[in-house]
């Protein structure tokens, strides 16, 4: 009786087994799909055609305009999507120190305890407090910690009362950060944890916007009231839980001296324990596995929607921000070339190269007249000429104009930069298909 009782268990369990290993060998694969992202993104991305005549690229459906809020942009999808291949790492049991509210004048204490323990934290950090001590931002940085986005004020009212206002605390402190570090940060947690605050929309934008939410999934309960003491914060934070990756929230913020108290000792219980620390990246695999669920009293608030027009402007184009680490590869008839991340910029969501160097690139020789302040292409029987004094784009045939265009464009000390689309189109090279993975855009021009 408990024999077979075990055999039937041990078939179910191969079963489940055999099932988690096709999941695992088929979900990379499917996340490879071609896509077929605009080139400038302020452009509506879901009435742009670049159709393709290879067959690589998935063209944008007619019918994804009308349904545009059930269905999240395959672009921005691809550009937030995480890489599926399983992590080594997390193998082993890691946790992840977590430390909001702050800067305040508790962070270098909290600092030098981790220097001491040799580990390294992830800092959620208000706007108003970056402001307040941007030397301690900088601090956070030098001393190899990760900084993330807590909004600006951590104004409830004013934060849940609908997407827009926190998406606007949200840059805001971005911003403020980015003044400091010069990079932006996409790790977000939201004030008070996403339970009871974030709805489907909060979620589902910040994700399309490039944003990671990372909530946790242990409280060592110093906020709970004011003045926990330290040995109930050291128990609570060390809390066995299901999992051997764990993130653990805690406050450097104003008035948290206990939590500082408790540092060394939840440090050790971790180190003793065998946990390796880490700071929380954007690129680790199962960040959503950190997500709290959406409550229905978060649903039940109705609260206002964004327009799709507003969504467009402001959250599509702002995944751009973290997706520089990509090659921009174009394919010019038989001839690749490619800028290296830096070499290229997104500007007002719109991809831009400098001039010259794509000039070098594609093998035309670009001349400078000082007095006219124009560049001067020529591709053999035309001339392109652009105006950095007045944007305006000539197309000079055999010394007749055929074409005058306004396009903006960029002097940055010597370079001139122009938006890729259009020095593709005007020197005859439209693109007709452009793919986008982890590591690049794949541009193919005629
Ligand atoms: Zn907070």
């Amino acid at each position: 009786m408990i024999k077979s009782f075990f055999i039937v268990n041990k078939q179910k369990f191969l079963f489940v087994f055999m099932m988690l290993v096709l999941a695992v060998l088929i979900v990379p694969i499917q996340g490879r799909e071609d896509i077929n992202p605009p080139l400038d993104i302020t452009y509506n991305p879901y009435t742009t055609s670049l159709s393709s005549s290879t067959g690589t690229a998935t063209p944008i459906q007619e019918s994804s305009l009308v349904n545009y809020q059930a269905k999240s942009s395959p672009t921005l999808e691809l550009l937030s999507s995480r890489k599926t291949q399983a992590d080594t790492t997390l193998s082993q049991k890691t946790v992840y120190l977590t430390f909001d509210d702050g800067p305040s004048k508790l962070t270098s204490e909290v600092l030098d305890i981790l220097k001491e323990s040799n580990i390294h934290a992830t800092f959620f950090v208000l706007g108003e407090q970056v402001k307040r001590f941007p030397e301690l931002v900088t601090r956070v940085i030098d001393e190899g910690h990760a900084l993330g986005n807590h909004s600006y004020n951590h104004n409830y009212e004013e934060l849940y009362k609908g997407f827009s206002p926190f998406w606007s605390q949200i840059k805001q402190t971005e911003q403020a950060i980015a003044a400091i570090t010069g990079s932006h940060t996409s790790l977000v947690r939201a004030p008070g944890g996403t339970a009871g605050h974030f709805d489907d929309t909060y979620f589902k934008l910040l994700k399309e916007g490039g944003y990671q939410v990372v909530d946790w999934n242990v409280d060592s309960g110093d906020s709970k009231r004011r003045g926990v003491p330290a040995r109930d914060i050291i128990k609570d934070a060390t809390t066995p839980i299901n999992s051997d990756q764990v993130v653990v929230l805690m406050h450097d913020g104003n008035g948290h001296e206990e939590t500082v108290k408790s540092l060394p000792k939840i440090i050790s219980y971790y180190k003793e324990k065998g946990y390796k620390f880490e700071v929380l990246t954007p690129e680790l695999p199962n960040l959503e596995s950190f997500q709290f669920k959406v409550t229905k009293s978060a649903r039940a608030l109705q609260r206002p929607q964004p327009s799709e027009e507003w969504i467009v402007t402001n959250v599509l184009p702002n995944a751009e921000l973290f997706s520089h680490g990509k090659r921009l590869v174009m394919e010019i008839g038989r001839m690749e070339t490619a800028f290296k991340q830096g070499e290229y910029r997104i500007s007002d969501g719109k991809i831009m190269v400098p001039l010259r160097t794509m000039m070098d690139k594609i093998g035309v020789n670009v001349r400078w007249d000082v007095n006219k302040k124009l560049a001067i292409i020529d591709t053999g029987l035309k001339s392109l000429q652009i105006s950095v004094a007045t944007d305006d784009w000539t197309i000079v045939n055999k010394n007749t104009i055929s074409q005058t265009m306004n396009i903006p464009v960029q002097m940055n000390g010597n370079t001139l930069w122009v938006p890729l689309r259009e020095i593709l189109n005007a020197t005859g090279h439209n693109p007709i298909s452009i793919k986008v993975s982890d590591e690049e855009w794949r541009i193919r021009t005629l």
